[in-house]
């Protein structure tokens, strides 16, 4: 049986030595940034690090920055970062990636965040199907380079759209307008809500997420 679920300090040292070997093997960090994979303790007090067990074993984990800091790599505030997945390769056929990805996405709700962001390695088209049958897009606009020889592409994942102007987060001006007038999107889905005006007030209806009244 496969369970995700917030790490527990008495993993952290497996946890730590997990990540930083996938790393290691993976060409994705150098011997200094190993020791910070593998400082769990640091990072568990600043952000969310979820482990996967999959009958009883610890199989995989990744960590979840909603709160800004060290490791939300200058996320502006609703940004959660997705950071540090990994998955023990004799695990791998099992859905962990997926499970871990899809609790680390509840999460950011849960934070209130309206906004996934994560980078990724070009070579890793594993973890790129994960994040795209998810709803996660490309953002080209973002990719960078933390080694010389690396390069990381970005994805993100909008968790909420604005009512008035359908694009991703919410916007102070679009806030205003809604005060007055019904949605015209629906924040879960970004479909175009079907609203109907009476003499008393509207609603405004997604086919999939139900009916909003003034
Ligand atoms: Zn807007
Ligand atoms: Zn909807």
């Amino acid at each position: 049986m496969l369970a995700v679920r917030p790490a527990l300090p008495s993993e952290y040292g497996a946890i730590g030595d997990l990540t930083a070997s996938t790393y290691l093997d993976e060409g994705l960090a150098g011997a200094d940034y190993a020791a910070t994979l593998r400082d769990v303790p640091a990072r568990a007090a600043e952000t969310t690090v979820l482990v996967a067990e999959l009958d009883g074993r610890l199989v995989g984990s990744v960590t979840v920055a909603t709160r800004g800091g060290p490791y939300a790599e200058q996320a502006e505030p609703g940004t959660a970062v997705l950071r540090m997945l990994v998955t023990d390769p004799r695990a791998r056929g099992a859905g962990v990636g997926t499970a871990l990805v899809e609790a680390a996405v509840a999460t950011a709700r849960t934070d209130g965040c309206l906004v996934v962001r994560l980078s990724t390695k070009a070579t890793m088209t594993a973890a790129h199907r994960i994040y795209e049958r998810l709803g996660f897009t490309r953002t080209p606009a973002r990719d960078w380079s933390p080694l010389p020889d690396l390069m990381l592409l970005t994805y993100e994942l909008p968790l909420a759209f604005c009512g008035h102007c359908g694009e991703p987060g919410a916007h102070e001006q679009c806030r205003r307008k809604l005060v007055l007038d019904p949605p015209r999107y629906c924040s879960g889905c970004r479909r175009r809500m079907v609203v109907q005006v009476h003499p008393t007030g509207w609603s405004a209806r997604c086919v999939e997420h139900g009916t909003l009244t003034s």
